[in-house]
């Protein structure tokens, strides 16, 4: 993928300029985990960028206190938050690849 990736403590952060900022993936992902509705919740954070066009998309991929691990929507065929977002090819690559570097990381 073209994507630019940065790594994080808690996981990885995807430069997604196709992100609209509409934050519904932060929505599905906390009712994934918790059946709630709280962007507290969330694997995604959907981060402001100042410079460039889109947002920076963090998928949390390691054990935190405060967020739920993406455990990639296993149960599901196609993740909850790519079901809800307008560039679902775009988000679905970068679920894989965050389980990727996961997997990567845990070798
Ligand atoms: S649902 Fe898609 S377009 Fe909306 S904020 Fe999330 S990644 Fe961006
Ligand atoms: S794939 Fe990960 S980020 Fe997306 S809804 Fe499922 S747990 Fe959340």
């Amino acid at each position: 993928m073209n994507t630019d990736v940065k790594k994080t403590k808690v996981g990885i952060i995807f430069d997604m300029p196709e992100c609209g900022g509409c934050r519904t993936c932060e929505i599905a992902c906390s009712f994934h985990h918790r059946g709630d509705f709280s962007p507290l919740n969330s694997s995604l954070k959907i981060l402001d960028k100042k410079d460039r066009k889109g947002f920076n998309v963090l998928i949390i991929n390691k054990s935190s206190k405060n967020n739920p691990v993406c455990d990639g929507c296993i149960d599901i065929d196609t993740p909850l938050c790519v079901q809800f977002c307008n560039e679902k090819e775009k988000l679905q690559e970068m679920i894989e690849a965050a389980k990727v570097v996961k997997e990567k990381s845990e070798k």
